[in-house]
């Protein structure tokens, strides 16, 4: 019951709104629910998440940069590209999928606020505890004095080392508790400023999306359909995207065949979906035919996942 046949995008559709759901949810997550297989593409997979960005990241800064996340899954792409500043439109064909990325994006962001709560905190109760010392020092002639003695014994020698002419006691103090104010400030500000946007997730199939965007990134998602219609897929990203695709796809060389074949002799629980290996010649060829080149190439093996990355540009 679990095959996906034909490669007909509504077979797609229904199977990652249901058992694919719950098998890849699992796949994708980090709970221990997942057996050895699953584990293992848990792990191929999230090399190949780490990879992307790399690559991504080796051109510079994403901060601010467009991207389209096609076939989003349940946004282990998405929400790390968000992170590292990236305007993030990811989308999917699965509604289920797109109501766990969203809810995984909102549990970050919930992360990310609990972050700045923290800082603020920290901040306010360091400012509080310098003041109250300030008060008591000013007040109690004794501690006033046994402070500014030892602050003044530190500086001086913090001064004597950096040879430059001691300041006052008194002096110091305020100075001490003026710069760590600013630092503390700085940090804060720097924790608002770095504030992450989610990704905008919505339902909709990679085939009915527009725009333009800096980059696109569709990945695992071409294994679901045969060379005839992931022609017309690559020929779609690419026209969405100004200055980089990528795609990530099960090569199809003898060996994978070979495997892939004697795999299918055995029907079991781990083989959940119809697979379709792609010989990076013919999306090589793919591209061409729409004017894009590959600049990029990279190889994601484990035992169960195998992945070709690449990485195309106009050409
Ligand atoms: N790209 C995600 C990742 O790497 O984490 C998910 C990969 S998962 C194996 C394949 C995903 O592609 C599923 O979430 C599925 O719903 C989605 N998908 C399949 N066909 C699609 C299509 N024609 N348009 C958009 N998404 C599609």
């Amino acid at each position: 019951a679990e095959e996906v046949g034909g490669g007909d995008k509504e077979v797609v559709r229904e199977y990652f709104n249901n058992s694919g759901f719950q098998r890849w949810r699992k796949i994708y997550g980090e709970t221990d629910e997942v057996n050895r297989v699953q584990k293992d593409i848990r792990l191929g997979h999230s090399q190949t998440v780490e990879n992307v960005l790399k690559m991504l990241k080796d051109e510079g800064s994403l901060e601010g940069v467009s991207v389209c996340d096609a076939g989003c899954g349940t946004g282990c792409l998405a929400i790390p590209l968000a992170k590292e500043g990236a305007a993030v439109y990811a989308s999917d064909i699965s509604a289920a999928m797109v109501a766990e990325a969203e809810k995984q994006g909102s549990e970050c962001s919930g992360e990310f606020l609990l972050d700045n709560i923290m800082v603020l905190l920290m901040v306010r109760t360091v400012a509080g505890v310098a003041s109250a010392i300030m008060v008591v020092a000013l007040l109690h002639a004794e501690l006033k004095r046994f402070l500014l003695e030892s602050l003044w014994s530190i500086w001086v020698n913090f001064e004597s080392s950096l040879s430059k002419p001691a300041m006052a006691g008194r002096e110091t103090l305020v100075t001490c508790t003026y710069t760590c104010t600013v630092m503390a400030k700085e940090q804060l500000q720097a924790g608002s400023e770095k504030e992450v946007v989610m990704p905008k997730f919505e339902v909709k199939d990679l085939e009915s999306l527009n725009g333009k965007y800096d980059t696109v990134v569709c990945l695992d998602v071409l294994i679901h359909y045969p060379q005839s219609k992931a022609d017309g897929m690559i020929a779609h990203l690419a026209s969405l995207a100004e200055n980089r695709l990528l795609l990530s796809f099960a090569p199809k060389t003898f060996y994978y065949d070979l495997l892939k074949r004697v795999g299918e002799l055995f029907p079991g629980p781990s083989k959940a979906t119809r697979a379709y290996l792609h010989a990076e010649a013919d999306v090589e060829r793919a591209l061409k035919k729409v004017g894009w080149k590959i600049r990029k190439r990279g190889l994601i093996t484990t035992q169960f996942y195998f992945a070709r990355l690449i990485e195309a540009i106009p050409a």
